[in-house]
């Protein structure tokens, strides 16, 4: 079969579905897509509320909860306990089909009379993490999200596998360590990014195998150095002490964090963040191979336009964000993984499901079951109503035709028939509560012409007892008694990163940030977050040349220290990278960037 062009139905740009892509729709059974990959990335993300977290009423035991659902929301939503229980079921909202009308309405209706959990996670394995979502396995943890198997972690986004970190963002195997995204093995190490096995170090980018190490890019196996410059051990705590570095400062570490940045920007970044990989493209991967357009992705194979699959396992994958964990053939499906097999156009399907479509909170052993609503351990199901094997796969199939010939358009005019994942409309959640605004950021007159839901600011009802800027500067004036100030976030909700316009700080965090040394923070744990956000590449990818012209980079700020394969002409190596061609950056191949970093 050759390539097609084609052109989304969303953003009108064109997209192109290759050889490979249309065996992939062929083996699953499904037409090629009508939206372009960025577009269905967005749409999938549109359902995704990972951290705007709510007070409202379980709508069972009437108990006050932490939900992803706010007060106003429309729909049932019932508190962890109470959803995981025995006490309903959600098959007495089976209902049947009805040709008269379109699949997605009968799906949104359905969505709205089935309840809701609350909070996303697998619930007998949470310890006493009350403010989390979208976790699994973790002990004594405060407003983490997208997070597993983790002990006394705060404020953390994407951390596996780790203990006592702070404010962290897809990170892994840490303990220890502060502000920072993208460490794996790390210990102590603060202020830092895209670095492996570090210990006791700060303000690190692309730092593998490093020891007391400050400000340095691009080191491998090195000890004692300041801005890539190397000390004796006495020496190294002499620099710091002449430059004047004390970490409990905020001015002193907010001074140096700028200067760190400003001396990475003089050397050159590999095009790609990835490590152990065989024939793959994207950003962020990790072990896999066969593995095309992905971002944020650990183990998998012959996938592509995959996102935030860092639980290893993933196999046959298209269009498949967050989890993994041994999934395969998963096709428009997100929050999705642990042993599941052929899953398509759903969300959140976890615990050795099989032959899922179309399908919403079904967390456990669901197999052929297509339109499904907060179902557990069940089977040949339409619309939460069971059937028997042969009577479901006459219904199925019928309903796929009855979705071909009777497509629904939505309200700003896009078809959707079989072979699209949810339209945005029947979303539970507005456009800024999602995944999505990190991504694509929308103001709120964007999103509303685009045909998305906005959430207006919350009324808030506390009192600020501490402005930010009235805060010590240095750790050790801090007392005990800040624990119960209200402080104001810097931003004051200006920001457009669900500044909460306000924060804490719970008196487990200010005992870490006593014993390492470290300052309070200034901003509310979302616009830290967002902070942390800015420092990683965006989901998109650039055809590039490699910057090296020979002897130094394009625009002569780096020299390079070592002959390369193309001696003194410039590279001519290409490559799709994430870093857009207007950054300032330094960005080299493959080949250029190993010749420069040993
Ligand atoms: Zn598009
Ligand atoms: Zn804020
Ligand atoms: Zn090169
Ligand atoms: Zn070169």
């Amino acid at each position: 079969m050759k390539s097609e062009t084609k052109t989304c139905q969303n953003c009108k740009s064109q997209f192109t579905i290759e050889p490979d892509d249309f065996d992939f729709y062929n083996k699953i059974k499904v037409p090629p897509p009508t939206f372009c990959p960025e577009c269905r990335l967005r749409r999938r993300f549109m359902f995704r509320n990972e951290r705007i977290l709510y007070k409202r009423k379980c709508d069972l035991c009437k108990k006050e909860v932490i939900s992803i659902y706010s007060q106003d929301k429309d729909y049932k939503v019932y508190c962890p306990p109470c959803w995981w229980s025995d006490k309903w079921d959600a098959q007495e909202y089976g209902r049947e089909y009805d040709f008269s009308l379109s699949f997605f309405e009968q799906f949104d209706e359905l969505m709205h009379k089935v309840p809701h959990v609350a909070l996303i996670g697998i619930h007998k394995t949470l310890v006493n993490s009350e403010y989390t979502n979208q976790v699994g396995s973790l002990k004594n943890c405060y407003l983490i999200t997208n997070s597993d198997y983790d002990e006394r972690c705060y404020y953390a986004s994407g951390l596996e596998h780790s203990f006592d970190c702070f404010d962290m963002y897809n990170s892994t195997h840490n303990e220890l360590c502060y502000d920072s995204l993208y460490l794996a093995k790390c210990n102590r190490v603060f202020f830092s990014q895209n670095s492996e096995a570090c210990v006791d170090s700060l303000f690190l980018k692309d730092c593998i195998g490093c020891v007391n190490c400050f400000g340095c890019i691009n080191l491998r196996n090195q000890q004692y150095h300041i801005f890539n410059k190397k000390f004796s051990p006495e020496g190294y705590k002499e620099e710091l002490r002449r430059l004047g570095f004390d970490s409990g400062s905020y001015i002193s570490s907010e001074a140096f964090h700028s200067r760190a940045k400003e001396f990475w920007s003089r050397f050159p970044n590999k095009f790609i963040h990835a490590r152990r990989n065989k024939n793959i493209s994207g950003d962020y991967i990790y072990n896999s191979k066969n593995t095309h357009d992905s971002f944020d992705v650990n183990g998998a194979e012959d996938s592509r336009y995959c996102t935030l699959l860092m639980a290893p396992g993933t196999k046959a994958a298209y269009d498949y964000t967050e989890y993994g964990d041994s999934a395969e053939l998963i096709y428009e499906t997100q929050l999705a993984g642990l042993q599941i097999y052929n899953i398509k156009f759903s969300h959140l399907v976890w615990s050795g499901s099989r032959n899922v479509e179309y399908s919403y909170l079904t967390p456990q052993n669901c197999s052929n079951i297509f339109g499904c609503v907060s179902l557990r351990n069940q089977n040949y199901c339409i619309l939460n109503k069971k059937y028997k094997e042969g009577e479901y796969f006459d219904l199925r199939d019928k309903i796929i035709q009855h979705m071909q010939d009777h497509s629904y358009k939505n309200k700003i005019g896009h078809t959707y028939t079989y072979g699209e994942f949810f339209p945005p409309d029947i979303s539970p959640f507005c456009y800024n509560e999602t995944t999505a605004q990190e991504f694509f950021t929308l103001n709120e007159k964007e999103s509303m012409s685009q045909g998305y839901q906005w959430k207006g600011p919350e009324t808030r009802n506390y009192q600020i007892s501490l402005q930010s800027e009235d805060l010590p500067d240095h750790i050790r004036s801090v007392s005990d008694a800040i624990s119960k100030e209200i402080i104001s976030c810097a931003h004051q909700g200006t920001c457009n990163e669900n500044c909460t316009t306000a924060f804490q700080i719970i008196s487990a965090e200010l005992q870490f940030y006593k014993k390492m040394n470290l300052p309070l923070p200034r901003l509310c744990p979302n616009c830290r977050h967002s902070q942390r956000l800015k420092q990683r590449n965006p989901l998109k990818l650039w055809t590039r040349k490699c910057q090296c012209a020979g002897e130094h980079s394009d625009n002569k700020v780096y020299k390079n220290t070592a002959e390369h394969f193309h001696s003194t002409n410039h590279c001519s190596n290409e490559f799709k990278t994430s870093y857009s061609p207007e950054r300032e950056e330094i960005v080299y191949c493959e080949k250029c960037y190993q010749s420069e970093v040993v």
